[in-house]
């Protein structure tokens, strides 16, 4: 059966992004518009890692001279436009910003690319003029050591990769909390999150499927933690329009022959063969129906194991599938 997250998730988001006006040159977008109503689904910190530096609105525009994780290990610098080092005020702006989210019980953060603070990996090494690289802002850096979820700015490209994002960020939230202090639990646990990561990450979703079928009779508390800790990072791995695609046909067609869809109110719900030609935001639609009927249901909708659903609306499932029986 489809698991469910009934607690809001808590997420930061690069504060530029939630309409605040902190960019160097006082500019700011939505990127959240496109969530419509399901923006209300998540708590959002947005916090901005320069204004926290002290640099104000506006600002010189700075750049790094080696990547996030170089700067944070003292081998590079933050320079202003004037070549003056700002290195420790974006240090300290970025542990400033790490230490609101963990107030707010945040794991999971939306990070706006290019930025020499919040860029996740397209990060302009080098001033304009001699740019060399592209690495990780000096904030997304110390993030990366928190382990948390990063979430770049591409997720909202379209409908099908918010999709994608949105769906290993429940998967992964859903399996940090697990409780696993035995083999079963472990096993328990995969079994669930298991179908993203053989459509993702085939090859590493086999090892640990080996791993696990040959673990020791009450296996090690760090070999289980190790086990968990490869599943968590595999589920940070995007997925492709392709893979997406012939997973949701693959499950599709696996409900209708165990006959599973009979009987079940599918609304407006119709999902295409993968050969047939439709747009990204048609698959995300066709996606998103079958995790409502997977949840509705009671099925395990593998493509999607883990939704959120508020207590409510879990509750006026289970009333109404009581009502039926
Ligand atoms: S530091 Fe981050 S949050 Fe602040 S303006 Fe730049 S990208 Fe946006």
């Amino acid at each position: 059966m489809t698991e469910v997250i009934s607690d809001r998730p808590r997420i930061g988001i690069s504060a530029c992004m939630f309409d605040c006006p902190v960019r160097y040159n006082g500019k700011r977008f939505d990127a959240l518009a496109a969530l419509g109503r399901e923006r209300a689904d998540f708590v959002f910190t947005p916090v901005c890692p320069e204004c926290m530096a002290g640099f104000g609105v506006p600002r010189e525009p700075i750049h790094l001279t080696g990547s996030g994780a170089d700067v944070l290990a003292g081998h590079a610098k933050v320079l202003d436009r004037h070549g003056r080092d700002v290195t420790r005020q974006l240090i300290d702006g970025s542990a400033a910003c790490v230490e609101a989210l963990e107030r707010a019980g945040v794991r999971a953060v939306i990070l706006k690319e290019k930025s020499p603070s919040c860029g996740i990996a397209k990060t302009r090494i080098g001033s304009r003029r001699r740019e060399s690289a592209l690495g990780s802002g000096v904030f997304a850096a110390m993030l990366a050591d928190t382990g948390w979820f990063l979430i770049p700015e591409t997720a909202f490209d379209s409908a099908l990769t918010w999709w994608d994002w949105r769906r290993r960020l429940y998967a992964w939230l859903w399996l940090g909390d697990r409780t696993i202090a035995s083999n079963g639990d472990l096993t328990a646990a995969w079994h669930v999150v298991k179908f993203i990561l053989q459509e993702t990450q085939r090859a590493e979703a086999d090892r640990i499927g080996r791993e696990l079928a040959t673990l020791p009779k009450r296996a090690p508390r760090e070999t289980l933690e190790g086990l968990r800790a490869r599943m968590l990072d595999a589920l940070r791995v995007p997925t492709t329009r392709q893979r997406a695609t012939g997973a949701l046909w693959k499950t599709y067609t696996h409900y209708v022959k165990r006959g599973q869809l009979e009987g079940v109110d599918l609304h407006d719900l119709t999902v295409r063969s993968p050969e047939v030609l439709r747009n990204v935001t048609t698959i995300a639609a066709e996606l998103t129906g079958l995790e409502r009927v997977g949840f509705e249901n009671d099925l395990l909708f593998g493509t999607s194991p883990v939704v959120f659903r508020d207590a409510r609306r879990v509750k006026a499932r289970d009333a109404a599938r009581t009502e039926g029986e």
